[in-house]
């Protein structure tokens, strides 16, 4: 099963190996028998969260719908007998129980999921978001949507602000059976998905089919109101009975050097606005951006997209009448005939693999053919008489010790009739400074309740400006304080794994196999059990057969998350990754291009990406441990029984406790836990 070094060395791949070149020291594994023999210690069977899922901020279920998408965790079966629905329904249901979004995330995600996966310590990791993309698609096109909620609690909740973190906050509190009503003050919900990132990276009809099936669970919106100006923050307080406050960092920093006053000079968060708005067709001749984050590589993206027009007002203003009366118009008709390319240069204090934008974005605007110049900071903003920028004056720069050490003397200007900074954002507090800390974001506890408001919780780039999956994440918690809230409870603690777990009692009660209620023995039990009732003891008998629990099993998901090297890595063999295919849009025709870059995978590539994952900390049927265990002790559990999970069985009679099963589990789900 292991990777021969011919094949590794066709593939040029890593791949796992337990022994070095020339390492000739070997344990025996009759040894291993008979001294494990004597650990007393038999095998149970321990559900831990895997390492993709316990990094990903929203906290998906990854292991459990790339199970679905392989084909090992069923779908319940309906009355009929056969599956209640396809895979791609179950693995969708599966992933929106915790982020309502995947289309979304499939593809704008930067992934930390992936960064954390164990695949990678055999060959590379599994490419999770492009299977997340599929399935997210597959649902838009299959019209899926979520059930509306079947009981209410007759609470009423106040979501401020309509981009993810509002809006999966509301979908999370809906779900239980509270009513929740988003103030946005745009037009439009989505947030910096509508907003901020361009149509090419979140295109609109995605986005707007992923929102209303949120509003379709009968999520109330007051578009047009901004809290805090249109309506009190007191006043919703006063009228609902907790809020959510999702409001984002919408401001994008200013420029602080002498000249960023001119009217040429913007920050990133604006300019994206009016590009998204429609209301800016052409960028400039030549535009400088400043800085290293995934807004300036929309922004210079964008800015190569739009161009420069090179005709004068009058045959502009003619010419766009013409194109506006055709049918196909487009940004891109548009610029084939009027535009020409601007050139775009990216200025960033640090050096180029320290910038903080996805690596994706990067190449990408790169080979778009944006020119970045790296390790110059700005020093001033040149401008001409009319008080227009002219150019942007740069320091080249070296780091010693972390320390940016200006080369005085060697100050350049590199000339634009545009200068945007993307230099961060902060959030508009206005109306509602109670909650803002000296940081500019609000302060929460680890349930996100607002320290100092009860009732009041907080999310997404409000308290920590980052990923769309984070604020995402911050709904799903936020909407479980709140719950607890309303229902008059303590908030508690927060679990030490902070995800949304993968549930064997919800398997098993999907399947009909939902263990029996307890309750102790009666005199009339321990009569029919013993024969007499003597001497009566209504205490627990035979808990080892008992149906009202599950044996053998221990839920550290909360706790433990699975590491690599608890896996049996020697099992998988290289198996190269089944990547999305990435449209080449280059200088040549980057022009007016509205294309999306990313390709989805198509189902057989999905369903062969998803069969890389090793499933950490959980079963995945490989019939190992069935199959090497010296005493047949290990046995596949009877069909009528078996569920995801539950698998296999020990006969504890038999177990000799040789360690043999735990050793070969490729997953880590058994530990020789028992007699601990
Ligand atoms: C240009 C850019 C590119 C990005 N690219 C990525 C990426 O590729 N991947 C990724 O994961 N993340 C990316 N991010 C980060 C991501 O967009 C944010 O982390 C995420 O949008 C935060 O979600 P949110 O719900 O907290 O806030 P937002 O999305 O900002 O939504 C806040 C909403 O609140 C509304 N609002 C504000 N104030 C009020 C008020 N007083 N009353 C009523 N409504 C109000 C706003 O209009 C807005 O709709 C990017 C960010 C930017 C700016
Ligand atoms: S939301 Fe992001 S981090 Fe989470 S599973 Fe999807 S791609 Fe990975
Ligand atoms: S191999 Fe599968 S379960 Fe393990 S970390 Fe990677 S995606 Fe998650």
């Amino acid at each position: 099963m292991s990777v021969s070094p011919e094949e590794m060395n066709k593939s040029k791949s890593r791949s796992f190996r337990r022994y070095k070149d020339g390492q000739s020291e070997y344990r025996s594994w009759q040894d291993k028998i008979f001294d494990a023999g004597w650990s007393h210690k038999c095998p149970e069977y321990v559900l831990s969260t895997p390492p993709c899922q316990g990094s990903c901020p929203s906290g998906h279920d990854v292991r459990g719908w790339l199970n679905i998408v392989r084909g090992i965790e069923k779908a319940p079966l309906g009355a009929d007998g056969k599956p209640s629905m396809s895979w791609q329904e179950y693995a969708w249901r599966r992933m929106t129980e915790a982020n309502p979004f995947p289309a979304i995330m499939g593809r704008v995600c930067p992934a930390p999921c992936q960064g954390g996966c164990n695949r990678s310590e055999v060959d590379e990791f599994v490419g999770i978001n492009s299977i997340e993309h599929f399935v997210g698609n597959w649902a838009i096109e299959h019209g899926l949507g979520f059930a509306k909620p079947t009981h209410k609690t007759g609470k009423r909740v106040a979501i401020i602000g309509g981009g993810v973190g509002g809006l999966s906050c509301a979908y999370h509190l809906m779900r239980k059976g509270h009513d929740c009503v988003v103030f946005e003050s745009s037009d439009k919900l989505g947030g910096m998905i509508s907003f901020g990132l361009p149509a090419y990276r979140t295109p609109r009809d995605i986005v707007d089919a992923e929102v209303q099936r949120i509003l379709d669970m009968g999520v109330e919106v007051r578009l047009n109101t901004r809290v805090g100006k249109d309506v009190s923050f007191a006043d919703l307080r006063r009228k609902f009975d907790a809020v959510f406050i999702g409001i984002g960092a919408q401001t994008g920093n200013v420029l602080d050097i002498p000249g960023s006053d001119a009217p040429n000079c913007t920050d990133g968060i604006s300019f994206l606005r009016e590009f998204n708005e429609g209301k800016l067709d052409h960028a400039g001749k030549r535009i400088v951006v400043i800085g290293g984050g995934d807004t300036a590589m929309d922004v210079a993206a964008v800015a190569r997209r739009l161009g420069s027009y090179n005709v004068d007002a009058e045959t502009l203003g003619h010419a766009k009448v013409v194109v506006a009366t055709r049918e196909s118009d487009s940004r891109r008709g548009l610029a084939q005939c009027l535009r020409s390319s601007s050139e775009v240069v990216i200025a960033y204090r640090r050096h180029v693999q320290e910038m903080p934008a996805s690596k994706h974005e990067l190449d990408a605007v790169i080979q778009e053919g944006v020119e970045i110049q790296s390790c110059v900071a700005p020093v001033s903003v040149v401008k001409d008489a009319n008080g227009n920028a002219v150019a942007l004056r740069v320091i080249p720069v070296d780091w010693v010790n972390k320390k940016m050490i200006p080369k005085e003397g060697s100050e350049y200007n590199i000339p634009c009739d545009l200068i945007v900074s993307a230099v961060g954002q902060s959030v508009n507090w206005s109306g509602m400074d109670e909650f803002k800390n000296d940081r500019g974001l609000a302060k929460v506890d680890k349930n996100l309740q607002a320290v100092g408001h009860p009732g009041v919780f907080v999310g997404g780039d409000a308290i920590t400006p980052f990923l769309l999956t984070t604020a995402i994440g911050h709904g799903r918690i936020a909407s479980e304080g709140i719950d607890h809230y309303l229902k008059g409870e303590d908030l508690g603690k927060r679990p030490k794994v902070d995800v949304h777990y993968w549930d064997l009692l919800q398997k098993q009660n999907e399947f009909g196999k939902t263990p029996e209620t307890y309750r102790s023995r009666t005199k009339e039990d321990v009569i029919k059990e013993e024969g007499s009732a003597k001497e009566i003891d209504l205490g627990l008998r035979g808990s080892d057969t008992a149906q009202f629990a599950l044996h053998n099993f221990e839920n550290r998901a909360d706790k433990y998350v699975m590491p690599s090297k608890d896996l049996f890595l020697g099992h998988f063999p290289f198996t190269p990754r089944n990547e999305r295919e990435m449209r080449v849009i280059d200088t040549a025709n980057v022009l007016g291009n509205e294309e999306e870059r990313v390709v989805a995978l198509a189902e057989a590539q999905a369903q062969a990406e998803a069969k890389r994952c090793m499933s950490c900390g959980l079963c995945f049927e490989c019939d190992n441990c069935v199959i090497y265990c010296p005493q047949g002790a290990v046995k596949k559990t009877p069909k009528a029984q078996a569920t995801t999970g539950r698998y296999v069985y020990t006969d504890y009679a038999k177990c000799i406790g040789c360690h043999i099963c735990a050793d070969v589990c490729p997953t880590g789900y058994i530990k020789m836990g028992m007699g601990d």
